[in-house]
């Protein structure tokens, strides 16, 4: 059998950027695609064979896309809070990182794959160690996601990430792709950085939009970047070129283009967001982690209205601290108003945007974000028969639900690729109990 879908409104943006409000609305899925929506009375001839799921209820989502992350940073969640960034990477979490092994990571995966499929969140790309256990607790769940092959000079060599990108990439019925894991500017030399974009161009010559490569960094997520990146190139005996930003070094570097989804984007001047915009890089806004980590807030109002692809990230369970994108949507519709003294910047359709087709933008993930007819069938629901999701007047009405009142907790089915991977709140072949036990027990015997 198929599968359909029925609710009391579906809202979703089509790849024009049209947003679409369907009443009483039905989505008919064959295999991994959407293959119609409008609304029930229309569509209901073409019902024969489908399986029926949801109810006059359910507001039909495009599943949403979370854009950068660590997932199995689950692991770290609340160990140490309320440091800077650089104490909290140095002196904490990158020494409980020292021991991990490879099942540690995939125990943490699952469970980050776990909470972000209970929030209604379908795709993420995840930047971690051991990316073969991050990508096996993806396909285990039936997940979407990017895992990294990382790059991190005196660390990690290129000749191992090909290895994984050989392994992983397009993998799981078209599930998995792989990102080249640049960490930042201040981790990776810029020889480094140069011989790992020429190996990408290469193998993105010849491929198609869905086999390309990307390269996935951290960029100006902290104002010391530009002194330690020259510090790391000096210590390697590279000359560092005259750039004022990080930004500027990865353009002279060749590196900012479409092939680049960056995370973060805080620190940025005039030319910095002339340069993303114009080399159209792609970027992931993750405001939460920004504010936890007192990392300065990003220029979001200027990077939403002149930036192209761009789309929201959680960044990691262990510095925002959740993998509720919902939490991020609200933060973010709600932050700058109070900070500009602008109560009419980033609207609701705004923050829905950036979480759905944004998303598969700034991923060049073609297919998700939406429920246009031929899309992937990657579809949240959500209940809004509660009481702060009351009243339903009309549809903006629900829109602004989405910006300022939704939770995680309350989506209902979630359908990745054209499967029901949660219904009812219980997602399929997983023992949630059990894998938090499991995450407990890593966690207690790295902080031994
Ligand atoms: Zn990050």
């Amino acid at each position: 059998m198929e599968l359909a879908l029925r609710g009391r409104i579906s809202i979703f943006f089509d790849n024009s950027d049209k947003l679409h409000f369907v009443k009483d609305p039905l989505i008919l899925i064959e295999e991994n695609r959407i293959t119609d929506i409008d609304s029930y009375s229309k569509l209901k001839k073409d019902i024969v064979g489908h399986d029926i799921i949801g109810d006059k209820n359910q507001l039909l989502i495009p599943g949403l896309v979370n854009c950068h992350t660590h997932l199995a940073m689950t692991l770290f969640r609340g160990l140490a809070d309320d440091l800077p960034l650089d104490v909290w990477l140095k002196e904490h979490i990158w020494p409980l990182e020292d021991k991990l092994k490879a099942e540690d990571v995939f125990r943490g995966c699952k469970l980050g794959v776990i909470e972000s499929i209970l929030a209604g969140v379908t795709t993420a790309n995840s930047m971690y160690w051991y990316p073969s256990s991050e990508a096996k607790a993806m396909e285990e769940i039936g997940f979407r996601g990017l895992v990294a092959a990382p790059v991190i000079t005196g660390i990690t060599k290129l000749e191992d990430a090909i290895e994984i990108v050989n392994k992983h990439h397009n993998t799981a019925e078209e599930k998995i792709r792989v990102t080249l894991s640049l960490h930042s500017p201040y981790t990776v030399t810029i020889t480094d950085f140069e011989q790992s974009y020429n190996y990408l161009k290469e193998y993105n010559k010849n491929c198609d939009e869905k086999s390309k490569l990307l390269i996935h960094t951290h960029l100006t997520e902290s104002e010391n970047e530009m002194r330690e990146s020259k510090q790391l190139n000096t210590k390697y005996g590279l000359e560092f070129p005259a750039v004022r930003t990080p930004t500027e070094l990865l353009n002279h570097i060749g590196v900012l283009n479409d092939n680049l989804i960056a995370a973060h984007c805080i620190h940025l001047n005039e030319n910095d967001i002339k340069l993303i915009d114009s080399k159209n890089v792609r970027v992931s806004l993750n405001p939460l982690s920004n504010a936890k980590l007192g990392n300065y807030m990003p220029p979001i109002p200027e990077m939403i209205s002149k930036v192209k692809n761009v789309g929201i990230g959680t960044d990691g369970p262990a510095s925002n601290n959740t993998l509720d994108l919902f939490d991020t949507v609200r933060f973010l519709a709600l932050y700058y108003k109070g900070y500009l003294h602008e109560p009419t910047i980033i609207k609701a359709k705004e923050v829905f945007k950036l979480a759905t087709i944004g998303g598969s933008r700034a991923l060049n993930w073609e297919g998700i974000g939406t429920l246009e007819a031929e899309s992937l069938a990657d579809i949240t629901t959500v209940n809004l028969k509660q009481p702060h999701l009351t009243p339903k007047i009309n549809d903006d009405n629900v829109l602004n639900h989405f910006a300022y009142s939704m939770k995680g907790k309350d989506v209902e089915n979630v359908i990745i690729d054209g499967k029901l991977i949660m219904e009812k709140g219980k997602i399929s072949n997983v023992d949630i109990e059990k894998e938090i036990d499991l995450v407990e027990e890593i966690t207690h015997r790295l902080l031994q």
